[in-house]
């Protein structure tokens, strides 16, 4: 009887087990973010869809999504907002987080805001900083920045420093995803939160530019991992040099979505679980020194120039 019953629970919870970890999915959209998250309560969140509609959906897809019950819109720059056109279409959202800018050289963010504002059975909320969001009541998911009071605007640093910055904190280590907020956004948070801000996992801020990840910053921060998402080739020479050296400086392991999709696993508590970056044993471990970059060489497809900032990358990686 027991064993019928074991195999009940089996069928009935066959997730229960996998959705005890949180994954983290820093998905490929080329030069654009799109952040992926599987919580331990087995509800899903997508942080922006990257700059076109079939990247996003099609990882999606491959994922099993039917439906997202969070959707986060860090700031409407077009490589954040254009795959977000699609996932609506394509996905029931039932929770939409807003940042009160709009873009006056866009439509696209408003006809996303449209869409939101349409779907059905969907909440549209505009987190303020200091607010934490109830998504699991084992994670702490708490919002460093965003635009509250409305504002119109062309300036793309005006834009990029209305990000919604958030950070999620589960059994020791943090997340902090900065979306593309620059060095003031980092000082402001760093003056209004004295602590709380340690996070073992960066993504970092504006696809590695300059103009963000201050030294004095990822001080505060002392991410172990660094994630960048990025595109080849792209027009911005991101990640710049000068990002990059404070990485090492701050003694960051780097991974960047140009190698392919990034995951990474945080364990749930007394699993007994290693921390997991691609699959592999982030800390300690025999396999420690394989990074995910290398992980995911053979799979890169080499086509045209990129920073200097990224050889390196590169051949470090090999
Ligand atoms: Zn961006």
């Amino acid at each position: 009887m027991h064993k019928v019953l074991a195999c009940l629970a089996l069928l009935l919870f066959p997730f229960s087990a996998a959705f005890a970890q949180l994954n983290a999915y820093f998905v490929n959209v080329g030069q654009g973010d799109a952040i992926y998250l599987e919580l331990p309560n087995g509800s899903n969140v997508l942080i922006d869809g990257g700059p076109a509609g079939k990247p996003i959906v099609d990882f999606l897809k491959s994922k099993n999504v039917t439906k997202l019950d969070h959707v986060v819109f860090t700031h409407p720059h077009s490589d954040h907002y254009m795959g977000l056109l699609k996932v609506l279409e394509n996905f029931q959202v039932n929770n939409f987080y807003d940042t009160k800018i709009d873009n006056t050289d866009a439509g696209g963010d408003d006809s996303l805001r449209k869409m939101a504002a349409a779907e059905p059975g969907c909440k549209v909320s505009y987190p303020e900083a200091g607010d934490q969001l109830p998504w699991d009541k084992n994670v702490t998911v708490k919002v460093f920045n965003s635009c509250s009071a409305p504002v119109s605007s062309a300036n793309n640093t005006v834009l990029n420093n209305c990000s919604i910055v958030m950070r999620l904190y589960y059994n020791g280590h943090g997340i902090l995803l900065m979306g593309d907020a620059e060095s003031e956004v980092e000082n402001a948070i760093m003056r209004v939160f004295k602590s709380g801000l340690n996070s073992t996992y960066l993504k970092v801020g504006h696809h590695g530019s300059r103009y963000s990840t201050s030294a004095k910053f990822l001080e505060r921060v002392q991410p172990k991992v660094a994630v960048l998402s990025v595109g080849q080739d792209n027009n911005f020479g991101h990640p710049h040099k000068e990002l990059m050296d404070r990485l090492k400086a701050a003694n960051t392991q780097i991974f960047s979505t140009v190698f392919g999709t990034q995951s990474l696993v945080i364990p749930a508590p007394k699993r007994g679980m290693q921390l997991l970056v691609n699959g592999v044993p982030e800390f300690g471990g025999l396999a420690a020194d394989q990074s995910a970059a290398e992980f995911n060489m053979e799979e890169r497809v080499e086509t045209g120039v990129e920073s200097e900032a990224l050889q390196q990358l590169r051949q470090q990686a090999r």
